[in-house]
């Protein structure tokens, strides 16, 4: 039986990154269902990301601005400074398997994770070409994990489901604008179509939903089609489009509710450790793993591995504390959709702490939206429209006008804006 300190499973973001710093001193194993470097996702990080993970070699382009376009056309967002990089995901990927492979990881490809169980060694684990024994086991296998279902770590609340593809032979309008095309308002279910150029000719582009069930991957790819031919944009974008690869996946709408148990962590998309407004794990990846690695490093050290030691290492740092308090608040709220106080509360305290706009942005335009709808209607009716803006910073009300028109009638902005420009009248 092959022995090691760790047993990965996944070799996805979050197992990979996991697997180059641990190798450093301890002996790893990755188990890995499809091939190393093999991915239906992409991403787009941030300039801090790259210098700080030396990823300055994957990054493809830095559009400079990111909108978020509504079906009256209007655009929100802005310049980035320095532009917001996307990386190749294949060429990360195979980076850093290249970099755990100098330290002598040991990769298992096609080989699936069955089971595990305890024994004296610490942990047995099953898979489809054999048994591995391991010190510490560390479930990034992603959306799909077994472990984190089974034993209670999470609650699925939904899922924001994906599907586009990598497309060439685009006539894009302006390679240097990420778009978040909202143009899709009455044509439900179907909330966003993204536009990721990567230039005047190629780029990603997906459809985005949320709702609490997965989408299944034909339905989807149906939808694609069905928009294209729709959304008066796309057609003229898409018409000589040329598929080069598929892109798609299921981005988790979790509530955590434990990150391990004794010998067993779970990481990335399994664990539900990126915000579920956010759909930003890879991000996550990069923002904290390090961090992460380190503090894993020290409990293998002491073998100190049981669920209390382990979960101490996955502690977010109070910056994050906004996305998960969103995240907290969203799925009480879609628990309890009568009780539009606390919803309410919950968006005065957010509306204060919100560190950027494009992240209230982001958060807003992926939350479920019947449910957010619902809540916002009835706020809307408990509260007058000028309630509401006294509890929102000046600067976020438009945006806040402009998300919610998506969820509710047109008339709304005409009033919202009428009454916001007699609070703040123009200069
Ligand atoms: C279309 C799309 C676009 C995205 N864009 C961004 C973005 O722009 N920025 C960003 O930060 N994030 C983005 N995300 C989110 C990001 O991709 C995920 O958060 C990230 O990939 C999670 O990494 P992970 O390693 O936890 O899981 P995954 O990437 O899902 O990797 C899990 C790995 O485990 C393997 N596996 C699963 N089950 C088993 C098993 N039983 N045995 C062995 N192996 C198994 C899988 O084959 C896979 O390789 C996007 C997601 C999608 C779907």
């Amino acid at each position: 039986m092959e022995n090691y300190d760790v047993v990965i499973i996944g070799a996805g973001p979050a197992g990979l990154f996991m697997a180059k710093e641990l190798s450093k001193d301890f002996s790893v194993c990755v188990i890995e269902k499809n091939n190393v470097g093999e991915t239906s996702k992409f991403w787009v990080v941030s300039n801090k990301n790259v210098r700080d993970n030396r990823l300055e070699d994957c990054v493809i382009c830095r559009p400079k601005e990111c909108v978020y376009r509504n079906y009256l056309g209007n655009e929100f967002g802005g310049k980035i400074k320095e532009g917001n990089p996307i990386i190749d995901e294949h060429k990360v990927l195979e980076k850093w398997a290249k970099e755990a492979k100098k330290k002598k990881v040991t990769f298992h490809e096609k080989t699936i994770f069955q089971k595990f169980n305890y024994n004296r060694g610490g942990v047995k684990v099953s898979t489809s070409k054999g048994i591995l024994q391991a010190r510490l086991l560390i479930d990034a296998s992603g959306e799909s994990s077994k472990i984190a279902k089974k034993y209670g770590m999470v609650k699925i609340i939904g899922y924001h489901s994906t599907y586009g593809g990598l497309y060439e032979n685009l006539n894009i309008d302006n390679p240097d604008k990420i778009v978040m095309w909202d143009y899709l308002k009455k044509s439900k279910p179907i909330k966003l179509w993204l536009i990721y150029p990567l230039s005047k000719s190629k780029a990603y582009t997906l459809i985005y939903l949320t709702s609490s069930k997965k989408y299944p991957i034909d339905k989807l790819k149906r939808y694609f089609k069905d928009y294209i031919k729709k959304v008066s944009y796309l057609p003229r974008m898409m018409k000589n489009a040329k598929l080069l690869e598929s892109k798609f996946g299921y981005i988790p709408l979790y509530e955590r509710k434990k990150a391990a148990i004794n010998r067993v962590l779970i990481l990335g998309d399994a664990a539900g450790l990126d915000p579920p407004c956010f759909g930003g794990g890879f991000y996550i990846v990069l923002s904290l793993y390090k961090k992460f690695a380190e503090r894993i490093k020290e409990k293998l050290k002491e073998n100190k591995l049981n669920s209390l030691n382990l979960q101490q290492c996955v502690k977010l740092p109070e910056i994050y504390q906004d996305n998960f308090l969103f995240q907290e608040i969203l799925s009480y709220a879609m628990r309890n959709p009568d009780k539009e106080e606390l919803f309410l509360k919950g968006m005065e305290v957010l509306s204060n702490r919100f560190n950027s706009r494009q992240e209230a942005k982001l958060l807003f335009s992926k939350a479920e939206p019947k449910i957010l709808a619902k809540l916002i209607s009835s706020l809307i009716f408990s509260y007058s429209l000028e309630e509401i803006f006294k509890l929102l910073p000046k600067e976020n009300i438009p945006l806040f006008i402009e998300l919610c028109t998506r969820l509710l009638e047109d008339s709304f902005v005409e009033e919202a804006y009428e009454i916001f420009n007699k609070k703040y009248p123009k200069k």
